[in-house]
């Protein structure tokens, strides 16, 4: 009798990335990929960018070509939603399409958009941004000097403003805080990315919220809360999204902000994996538990996932980054602060090209550059060494970030009481799950994670013929 097949719920990267590792790690049995969309696994950066302005297509955003799936004997399931999930009798319930037997589950599940909730905003022209249909929708409603509301001014309500300004949309961004951004960034830098905006053309509504959309058939204007009424031809809501836990909350999985998972990606329930949006994951690095909404934590938790799925121990420890440009300016965030005790400058944020570093109980939690590329490397290492460096010395431009980053991780490695092998690396962030991955199958994690490969070829070449 041959076995059920290995089953991933969610066709976005962390989906895609999670079958392909399992083919990486030699896995030949059924795999099986679900998902409620209509077309294959894709990334949605784009959708806010490139995309969205037509200058880039569903190919370029594609995870893997249409080819793929059925070179590595992936077999997609389109369309289709993976609605009740019973973890003791290791089955799903599909629809449509009846019940199916696991035998591992990956739920990759993805997050939803927070949707506005006043009158009116059921309307025609009112679009939230998610998928690639909605991003089709918004595109095909897009012509230039129509008048465009973006409510939110968090990541990709600042990046559909800035996308839809650039061709030629007459741009309105209303937000409840006093600057875009100010959530994860704070006021100094959302103060940068209001005049940026400004700059852009773009009308800014700070210290509002929407309370009424009104339209006979579709939107015709917005009411906010300090009583302006604003024209609008189409409305894009950008209120932030939620983990799509639905699935896992009904089983009974552990759920707090996301599917809890351990630091190899494992849920309460036995063979139950989550990576992606969804997952919130003990982090082996940084102290407690954390939840990433980024491209780059769904490109390289799958991995790890993957290792554990097959009975290879791997834990996860990647620092979370994430990158955005808007206009000509290049943003690189690195690191996880969801609460700071102060913002340390290095540079004038005004001069939209400095270097930030987000200082939580002494320790450097985040740091992020704006139109500096290069320093993610050392930002990355102090993140990971938790290191206390003074503000004074991160102010400084004088001192040198790889010399702070080498120091850091040096003198974690010195503190340190028990032998921890990882900790003797250069590379304290690459994983024993990533190293085994590596000796896998290295072409397949050149694609997928190629700065590890780099790291991992260099420290092979490093340590000489075996
Ligand atoms: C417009 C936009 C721009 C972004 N820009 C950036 C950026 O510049 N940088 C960055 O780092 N991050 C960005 N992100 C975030 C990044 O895209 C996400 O972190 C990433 O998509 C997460 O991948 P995932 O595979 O975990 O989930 P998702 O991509 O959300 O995929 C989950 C999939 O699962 C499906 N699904 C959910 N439930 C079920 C079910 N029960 N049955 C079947 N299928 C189901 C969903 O429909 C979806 O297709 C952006 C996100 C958006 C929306």
């Amino acid at each position: 009798m041959t076995a059920p097949p290995i089953v991933i719920v969610g066709g976005g990267l962390a989906g895609a990335k999670t079958a392909e590792s399992l083919r990486g790690w030699g896995y030949d049995g059924q795999l099986l990929l679900v998902t409620e969309e209509p077309v294959r696994p894709y990334e949605r950066p784009a959708l806010s960018k490139s995309y969205l302005r037509g200058r880039s297509g569903f190919d370029d955003t594609a995870v893997h070509p249409e080819a793929w799936y059925a070179e590595h004997d992936v077999e997609l399931a389109l369309s289709t939603r993976a609605v009740a999930l019973d973890p003791g009798a290791r089955k799903i319930e599909l629809e449509p399409g009846g019940t199916i037997a696991y035998e591992r589950l990956l739920l990759a599940t993805g997050s939803r958009p927070r949707r506005l909730t006043v009158p009116g905003a059921d309307l025609a022209g009112v679009f939230c941004l998610r998928t690639v249909a909605d991003a089709d929708a918004i595109s095909a409603a897009v012509t230039p000097g129509r008048r465009l509301v973006v409510v939110g001014a968090g990541w990709i309500g600042t990046e559909v403003a800035a996308s839809l300004r650039r061709v030629g949309l007459e741009v309105s961004l209303v937000y409840r805080s006093g600057a875009p951004l100010t959530r994860s960034l704070g006021t100094e830098i959302g103060v940068v990315f209001a005049d940026l905006h400004a700059e852009h053309g773009v009308a800014l509504h700070p210290d509002v919220t929407v309370t009424a959309v009104r339209g006979r058939t579709a939107v015709e204007s917005v009411e906010l809360s300090d009583g302006t009424s604003i024209g609008a031809d189409l409305v894009v809501v950008g209120l932030g999204a939620e983990p799509a836990t639905e699935l896992a909350r009904t089983a009974g999985l552990a759920i707090a902000d996301g599917v809890l998972t351990g630091p190899g990606l494992a849920t309460s329930a036995p063979d139950v994996y989550a990576a992606g949006d969804v997952a919130n994951v003990t982090h082996s690095l940084l102290s407690g538990r954390v939840r990433s909404e980024h491209w780059w934590s769904a490109l390289t938790q799958p991995p790890v996932a993957a290792a554990n799925m097959l009975g290879h121990p791997a834990c996860y420890d990647w620092i979370p980054t994430f990158t955005s440009k808007q206009y000509d300016v290049m943003v690189e965030y690195t690191g996880h602060a969801p609460r700071w005790d102060r913002i340390v400058f290095r540079g004038a944020p005004a001069s939209r090209h400095f270097t930030a570093f987000w200082i939580t109980d002494g320790k450097v939690a985040a740091g992020m550059t704006v139109g500096i590329p290069g320093l993610e490397r050392h930002i990355r290492a102090l993140v990971a060494a938790g290191a206390g460096v003074s503000p004074a010395v991160l102010a400084d431009p004088d001192s040198e970030l790889a010399e702070l980053a080498a120091t850091a991780t040096r003198q974690k490695k010195e503190q340190s009481m028990t032998h921890d092998h990882a900790q003797d690396r250069d590379h304290p962030e690459i994983t024993e799950g990533l190293r085994q991955w590596y000796d896998a199958c290295p072409c397949c994690m050149s694609q997928a994670l190629p700065e590890v490969k780099q790291a991992l070829d260099e420290e092979r070449a490093a340590a000489g013929p075996v």
